[in-house]
């Protein structure tokens, strides 16, 4: 067959110790006043917060600070965002994916003054002012992505929202992570690894992604002990910073599956995060796949024999969120699952409204 694929990634990458304050000269291209967008404490705690302002007056640029971004933000808290930051150039998020894709949304909603959170969601694809993405979680790669996930509560799940927005420039600093707890630590590393894990199970995966995803698969499979063991040394925590990255490249080109789509409602309806929620339903969802011959590829790369011992692994990682649902709300899951078209055909092999219900019920 005749390769067709496109790949692009068009976010600067920047990485290392100190590397905001370092390279602050590429902030002075993007505007005069900068809205930082964080999560309600970690930013200020982990040393991120500071050095984004460091960085922003060395080069003279003015900023205003909208610090109430909660997890898996709603279309009210863009809202509250976008009242209180006119006049800024361009945006910076700061934090874990939240944060991170809180700024993508104000971003548009500066670039279109017309436009408000609710008809964020409208089908067209709106330009926004550049963002600068600064993670301070190892998991969701939203710092080289286009995508950002909202919740929706008229809607009743958490949504793509649509755009394109590409961060301007990431900058990947690990030492932000030093002190993050083992909780948060091993359910975004689990994300990231979903990322990639989905990417390559995937109908768009092509060589070029395919490239990052053995690439962030192995350098994960270096980290696994020190995640069981819950030290990690900033040299792991630098490893699963790029692990997360490489994953949001080549989600960039595919987009995520199966999984992700049944975590939505684990995190709408359960309170699971975001990584653990997706990653819960992987014995069902690798021993569904009918390719083994792709499923083995990954368990080479991570170095795990069997999928029973994969899916052991993210049990022990994640036991204290293992949850039981009963029969009605498995079914309303399934639906709404099955009702996300546009997702589930990023699942190369057919899909059925049963297979769904079966990853649910092996799962919950
Ligand atoms: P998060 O919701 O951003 O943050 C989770 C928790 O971690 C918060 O309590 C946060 O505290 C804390 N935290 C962040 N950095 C920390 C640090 N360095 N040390 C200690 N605590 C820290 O978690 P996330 O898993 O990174 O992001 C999940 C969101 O990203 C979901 O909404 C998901 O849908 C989305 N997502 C987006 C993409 C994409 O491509 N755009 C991909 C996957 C997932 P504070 O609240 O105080 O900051
Ligand atoms: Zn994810």
């Amino acid at each position: 067959m005749i390769m067709e694929f496109i790949f692009q990634m068009p976010t600067k990458i920047v990485v290392g110790e100190g590397c905001i304050y370092k390279n602050s000269n590429l902030l002075t291209r993007l505007g005069k006043k900068a809205l930082i967008v964080t999560g309600k404490s970690s930013a200020k705690k982990n040393g991120s917060y500071n050095d984004v302002v460091n960085a922003l007056n060395k080069e003279g640029i003015e900023h205003i600070l909208f610090d109430e971004v909660e997890e898996n933000p709603s279309l009210e808290t863009l809202e509250k965002a976008k009242n209180m930051a006119f006049g800024a150039d361009f945006v910076i998020g700061v934090g874990g994916g939240s944060p991170m894709d809180a700024a993508k949304g104000i971003a548009i909603m500066l670039k279109h003054a017309e436009i408000c959170a609710n008809n964020l969601i409208c089908g067209k694809q709106l330009d926004a002012v550049p963002v600068v993405a600064v993670p301070t979680t190892a998991g969701t790669g939203s710092e080289v992505t286009q995508y950002a996930i909202f919740t929706d509560y008229n809607a009743g799940t958490k949504v793509n929202y649509g755009h394109k927005i590409f961060p301007h420039i990431a900058f990947l600093d690990a030492t932000y992570m030093i002190n993050m707890p083992i909780d948060i630590t091993r359910y975004t590393a689990l994300d990231a690894l979903s990322h990639l894990i989905e990417s390559y199970l995937n109908t768009k995966s092509n060589i070029m992604s395919e490239i990052y995803v053995q690439k962030g698969i192995e350098l994960f499979s270096t980290c696994i002990e020190a995640l069981l063991k819950g030290e990690l040394s900033i040299n792991d925590r630098q490893k699963l910073l790029l692990v997360s990255t490489y994953a949001g490249m080549a989600i960039a080109q595919t987009g995520t599956s199966i999984p992700h789509t049944c975590g939505y409602n684990l995190t709408y309806y359960e309170n699971i995060p975001h990584g653990a929620a997706n990653v819960l339903f992987y014995r069902a969802y690798l021993n569904s796949f009918k390719n083994k011959e792709r499923a083995f590829d990954i368990l080479g790369w991570l170095g795990i024999e069997s999928i029973d011992k994969f899916a052991n692994l993210i049990d022990t990682l994640l036991a204290k969120y293992k949850i039981k649902c009963s029969t009605e709300k498995l079914q309303k899951y399934t639906d709404i699952t099955f009702s996300n078209k546009l997702k589930l055909a990023n699942h190369p092999e057919e899909v059925t409204r049963e297979m769904i219900l079966k990853i649910y019920q092996d799962s919950l």
